[in-house]
């Protein structure tokens, strides 16, 4: 892809579009970056571009600027179905994402990784084996650093390192924007219902995410949960060679997990992970481990290596995080549970639960939790915009409480709990209703937990 004298747009400022820029000036093209966010908003990211040639056009979209675009490359956080994209296109103008432009660069080989859940644990414990293993390593993405960066380092780095593997986590919304994106090895978890508030249907959303695997040939590896019934009904049509992996049944070629260990079986031979030691607990997690462990095998790490980085490997805050026990009784916080299947897994790890669920309903169904609910969870509490629609698809289950706020969900939880039980925040929401954020969220009711007396409970 020759940039050279090009006229290029880039849509959406913030990091992407600043190390997409740096990026695009660097191999001598003519930028133009707008957002329609105002210069005032966007000042620190546009000091960030201070000295260099590149045209802004702030506080608006000007569609002269899309349909004479010679290349238009769009931010991870720019929906593709924009008006001025729309007009682009028709003009017959060339767009493509950031992910996109930034694997036509990239020489390492690529992890890819997607799913509804377990994304960024994945992601990050795959970086963290090939580190382990010695690789350079970029980890970007939906993670936080765009994929740019793997080929434009971050101002804040003085000198990239050697990049000689890459793992990039992908959301649905940016895989589709891909192209020509290959990876070497494609990671899919699982498919549950999620952001139907942003697909028109629920099968929109499932096609989004086999896109991870449409580029790649008979030299690549798709490695693929078939415990989800989704993800195992790709597994015929696909051109890559398919790794499963599986905590239900032994497999004669793949990964698998039975008796408190992982087995990879390939080409005839077999390795072996023992996981008393891991951190990572919970049944999501053998999951994201065995696709990590694949991912990382069929990438030039070695077993030894990669059973010592996993066994050194804490986990993310926010994702099932043991926060104190008092008097007791554990209380967990999983505010990243914004969807039903991340519940589903943090409800199978546990008995004797407390659950204190809800906030902006998603619009999918509450219905696959019922039979956790109603075998596992001891009493619910239910706060925020759903907890009105969540009792009534599983309110009759169990014991069941409606708070008016976080505060008052924590302090009906204490008074209820007993020894011997545990408190779980696991929302199957978004936080937009009453926080900015499930990290705000998360230490909202962090805080609340740390205060706990322990004659509450
Ligand atoms: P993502 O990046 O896909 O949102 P995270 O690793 O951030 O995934 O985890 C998000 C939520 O999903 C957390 O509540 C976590 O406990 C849960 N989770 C993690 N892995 C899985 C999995 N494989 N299946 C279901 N839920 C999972």
């Amino acid at each position: 892809m020759d940039l050279k004298d090009k006229n290029i747009l880039v849509v959406g400022l913030a990091r992407t579009g600043v190390a997409v820029a740096r990026f695009l000036v660097r191999q001598g093209a003519r930028v133009t970056v707008t957002d329609m966010k105002g210069e005032a908003e966007l000042s620190s990211w546009v000091e960030k571009l201070a000295g260099l040639p590149v045209k802004l056009e702030l506080g608006r979209h000007d569609e002269q600027s899309f349909r004479e675009a010679g290349l238009i490359v769009v931010s991870p956080g720019v929906p593709l179905d924009i008006r001025p994209l729309q007009v682009a296109r028709d003009a017959g103008r060339s767009i493509v994402s950031e992910v996109e432009l930034a694997s036509r660069f990239i020489t390492a080989p690529i992890a890819a990784i997607t799913g509804t859940n377990g994304k960024t644990t994945t992601t990050t414990l795959t970086g963290e084996l090939f580190k382990a293993a010695g690789f350079g390593t970029f980890v970007g993405g939906n993670i936080g650093n765009p994929l740019i960066e793997a080929v434009e380092p971050a101002l804040s780095e003085e000198k990239a390192n050697p990049c000689e593997r890459v793992v990039v986590e992908l959301s649905s919304f940016q895989l589709e924007g891909i192209e020509r994106f290959r990876p070497r090895v494609a990671v899919l978890l699982n498919i549950t219902e999620d952001h139907l508030d942003r697909y028109a249907t629920y099968q929109e959303y499932i096609d989004a995410k086999l896109r991870i695997f449409m580029n790649q040939t008979a030299e690549d590896f798709a490695v693929l949960n078939v415990d989800d019934p989704l993800v195992a009904a790709c597994a015929d049509r696909l051109a890559a060679r398919v790794v499963p992996t599986s905590q239900k049944r032994e497999l004669p070629e793949g990964i698998f997990f039975k008796d408190g260990v992982i087995t990879f079986r390939r080409e005839g031979g077999e390795e072996h992970f023992p996981t008393a030691g891991y951190h990572l607990q919970g049944v999501h997690n053998i999951e994201n481990i065995m696709a990590a462990l694949a991912t990382a095998l069929l990438m030039g790490c070695d077993a030894a290596t990669c059973q010592a980085a996993i066994t050194a490997f804490r986990g993310l805050p926010h994702r099932m995080e043991l926060v104190r026990t008092v008097n007791g009784v554990p209380w967990y916080e999983d505010s990243k549970a914004t969807n039903v299947g991340s519940v589903e897994k943090a409800l199978a790890s546990f008995e004797n639960i407390t659950l204190i669920a809800g906030g902006k309903d998603k619009g999918g169904s509450y219905a696959p939790l019922a039979e956790l609910v109603r075998t596992r969870v001891r009493h619910m509490v239910l706060i925020g915009e759903a907890k009105e629609r969540i009792a009534k698809e599983l309110g009759n289950l169990t014991d069941t409480h409606m708070a008016a706020s976080l505060e008052e969900a924590v302090q009906t939880a204490a008074t209820l709990t007993k020894p011997g039980g545990i408190v779980l925040f696991s929302p199957a929401c978004s936080s937009f209703d009453m926080f900015r954020d499930y990290e705000e969220r998360a230490e909202r009711y962090k805080a609340l937990v740390r205060v706990l007396g322990d004659k509450q409970c």
